[in-house]
This record gives structure tokens, sequence and C-alpha cells, in this order.
């Protein structure tokens, strides 16, 4: 089966409404789908409704923004109730604050001789409360300062380059309660991404069990071929269940929905005990 349980839509940093994030996804032959967008609910009403029509299965997601040792990592819970009272209110207190942040990330680029960053990663949000990085990664593409967002990466809004704010995120085991709490199953996005060390991640996914997390994203599009068999390792040594999204933010941004290979058939995959 095509399963892709890591996607965004307009309600966070996508490029596609969620409606469209749904029927793009079936013309590439997925068959079960789930949005993830970021610390946000607000997509997955017309979400599902598009999937019911298209005949696609569809899971509610979500993906948290969390702080860990000063480290942003990021916790994806699938199968939430979206209208679970502790969720929500979780959420909101992780998205207060965007805003803020987007003024100085634009204060640092005026410094490095961009200027108009804040209204142009604004003009480029449809929901201004989630301007995040990505929306001012295509601001820099649109204005010709780098030839797209990869490349937008690269020099600017991370550590050490112009543009990075750090901020202060959800607590590790706060967003597990809220994602089990609220009937979701809680998975480890793209662990590879992280720049840990082998005895960090250890500590992360020690951290990350106890807290009640039952799956690691294996097989994602910030993945290499050689990090789907480590972590797939290391789904396995944790007693963890694998997962598989693309983390699809916009056609041509990345890997497309549903492209991704398949899990090892020696992982359990999180989706296995799911009914249609
Ligand atoms: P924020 O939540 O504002 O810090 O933005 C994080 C988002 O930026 C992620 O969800 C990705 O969509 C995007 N992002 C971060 N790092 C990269 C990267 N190296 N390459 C491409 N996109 C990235
Ligand atoms: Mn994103
Ligand atoms: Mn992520
Ligand atoms: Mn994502």
């Amino acid at each position: 089966m095509n399963v892709d349980l890591h996607c965004h839509s307009t309600a966070s940093d996508g490029a596609l409404r969620p409606g469209e994030v749904v029927r793009c996804a079936a013309a590439q032959g997925v068959e079960l789908l789930a949005l993830t967008d970021h610390d946000q609910l607000s997509g997955l009403d017309e979400a599902r409704e598009a999937a019911h029509e298209v005949g696609i299965a569809f899971a509610d997601g979500v993906e948290i923004s969390v702080s860990w040792r000063g480290v942003t990592v990021h916790v994806v819970g699938l199968g939430v109730d979206p209208r679970h009272p502790g969720l929500n209110a979780g959420l909101e207190r992780v998205r207060s604050g965007r805003i803020e942040r987007a003024r100085e990330m634009a204060r640092q680029l005026e410094h490095a001789g961009i200027s108009g960053g804040f209204e142009g990663a604004m003009a480029l949000t449809d929901n201004p409360a989630m301007v995040s990085r990505t929306h001012f990664a295509r601001y820099l593409a649109q204005c010709g300062r780098v030839a797209g967002t990869k490349e937008a990466f690269r020099h600017y809004l991370v550590p050490g380059k112009p543009g990075y704010v750090p901020h202060r995120w959800a607590q590790l085991e706060d967003a597990l309660r809220w994602v089990i709490d609220a009937g979701g199953q809680a998975v480890l996005a793209h662990p590879g991404r992280y720049g840990l060390s082998a005895a960090a991640m250890d500590s992360l996914l020690g951290e990350f069990s106890a807290g009640g997390g039952c799956a690691i994203e294996v097989v994602t599009g910030s993945h290499s071929p050689d990090q789907y068999a480590l972590f797939g390792a290391l789904a396995m040594e944790h007693g963890l269940a694998a997962s598989r999204g693309s983390d699809f933010h916009g056609p041509q941004e990345g890997a497309e929905l549903g492209s991704l290979p398949e899990l090892d058939r020696r992982l359990s995959p999180v989706w296995a005990g799911w009914s249609a």
C-alpha cells in the first residue's frame, strides 16, 4: 500500500490548500494519507472531506515543534482527535510568538543586505500566525537572492547564518502527552535531520519511548538511503514502529507525495493496526 503520513498545507508552511494536497496525493497513487501541519489542526476538516470525495484513507495528524536540550525536534501525532481540548490548548501555546520571531529574522536579514523580509514572508502566508522559515526561504528565492528554497537553507535561516532566530517550542514530554491524550500515536519526525551524536540520539529515543512515543520516521524526504537503513536498525533496537512520509511542502520543493521507497519488511509499520 502507498502510505504517506507526513505532509503540509497552507494551514502551516505548505504551498497547496488542504484539499489540493489530498487530490495531489490521490493522483500520485497515495492510498493512505495523513496531513500533518506544524502546530496546527485547522486544515484537517477540508483535507478529510477531500479524502472522502476522492476515496483514499485519511488520518488526522499534526507535527509539533519541540525544544529538546536546545535542539529543535519535531513530533508527529497521528490519529489525533482534532477537537481534543488539551491538544488544542497546547498547540495554541506553541504557535504563539512566530510573528515576533519573524520580525527579528527580518532584522537579521536586513543587516545582511536583504530588505523587505518581514512583509515579503508575511505576504506568502495564508495563515500569518504560522509564518515560518519556509516562507522566508520562498521570499529569498522570489527576490532572486537564492536559486531555490534548498539554497536558502544553506546560506540563511539555519544556526550560524543570517535569519536564524532560536525559539522555545514545546517540551518533549508535553507534546507526547497532548498526542496520546488526544488518542493519537506519537512519531519522532525525520530523526536524521537533528545532527545528534549516536549517544544523544540514544538519549532522545529513550526519553521519547519513556514518554509514550511509539514510532520513528524511517523513510522520509529528509533521509538519505543510508539513513533509511540506520534509522530502521535503531527502530528495531528500541522496539519502535516505523513510519513513512514525504514531508511534502509543495511541488518541486523536495520529495513529492507518495514518491518514496517502501519500508523494509522487517520493520513494523506504525499504521499496521489501523482500521480503514
Ligand atoms: P520553523 O518552524 O519556522 O523553524 O521552520 C521550519 C521549517 O523550515 C521546516 O518545517 C521545514 O519546512 C523548513 N526547513 C528547515 N530546515 C530546512 C532545510 N535544511 N531544508 C529545507 N527546508 C527546511
Ligand atoms: Mn515545514
Ligand atoms: Mn519537520
Ligand atoms: Mn514536516
